[in-house]
């Protein structure tokens, strides 16, 4: 069933749980995901990419999706990945795309803020703005070794969201789109102090190479420490913490294939990582499609 956006992380965020999303080059293969959300019980984002979408046949995948997603049992909606033009932000939101990323991470700071402030114009009433500060490297359509780009500054991001007025905000903290040319060093402490600093969703893009210990990590990282003291003086972290719990989205990554039954299958691996990593945080999961 479609879901928005935005409904779908205050879902999420109610439920201190996470949701997953995956780039979709076909229909067959948004079929496979949706399968493997309803399997797990899981909300998830079907992503178009721009290379997707440009085509004039763009906008007939974009529906087919909405369709698919309509058709699921399982909440789902559609965005439109990473879009630094404003015409096609425009285009995608009256072809009905649920969500866009306003992609200005390339821009200056200030370009950056403009991009996303016009896509939150456009995107009125309802639809869902995610956000890029810092650079995370790569692309979702390129499977290619890459070092990590500009790391999102923390305080700058609050001041950012704020300006911006972003449902949700991509992060950049050693993570990168595909593979990883070295084994991947996420920058934790700045993960944490970004997650104190701003109130909206994040999301790690790119976590096709990060080993299951790091998504683990990066999920906890995302829930900040439920101060609830016990009986006997413990502090316990929070499982049970809404709406605190829910503050940070992830994107965590797996490889798609274009078959839906294999599709499915790497989904639900991912979207069972991405869910069950924590029980109080939640994830974003974007896939880098082998077609
Ligand atoms: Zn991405």
């Amino acid at each position: 069933m479609l879901i928005g956006f935005r409904e779908l992380l205050e879902e999420r965020r109610a439920k201190g749980a996470a949701a997953g999303a995956f780039t979709c080059y076909t229909l067959t293969t948004a079929v496979g995901v949706l399968r493997a959300a309803e399997r797990e019980g899981a909300p998830v984002i079907l992503l178009v990419s721009e290379a997707s979408y440009a085509p004039p046949e763009g906008g007939l995948l974009l529906a087919a999706l909405g369709a698919a997603a309509e058709r699921a049992s399982a909440p789902a909606c559609v965005q439109l990945d990473h879009v630094a033009d404003r015409a096609t932000i425009a285009r995608a939101l009256r072809d009905g795309a649920d969500a866009v990323l306003a992609d200005g991470s390339r821009l200056p700071y200030e370009e950056n803020v403009a991009l996303v402030r016009d896509a939150r114009e456009l995107a009125k009433p309802g639809a869902g703005v995610e956000a890029e500060l810092g650079h995370v490297e790569g692309g979702e359509d390129v499977v290619a070794a890459v070092g990590a780009g500009k790391l999102t500054d923390p305080a700058e991001a609050a001041r950012y969201v704020e300006e911006t007025g972003a449902d949700c905000l991509a992060v950049s903290i050693g993570n990168v789109h595909g593979h990883y040319a070295a084994p991947p060093l996420l920058d934790w402490p700045r993960l944490e102090r970004i997650r104190e600093l701003v109130d909206v969703p994040l999301s790690l893009h790119g976590a096709s190479g990060l080993p299951d210990a790091d998504l683990r990590r990066a999920v906890a990282a995302g829930t900040p420490r439920r101060r609830s003291t016990d009986s006997t003086g413990a502090t316990s972290g929070g499982a049970n913490a809404p709406p605190y719990g829910a503050r940070m989205r992830m994107k965590a990554s797996t490889n798609v294939s274009g078959s839906g039954r294999l599709a499915s299958a790497q989904a639900t691996s991912a979207t069972n990582a991405a869910t069950r990593a924590s029980p109080s945080a939640l994830i974003l999961s974007e896939s880098s499609v082998e077609r």
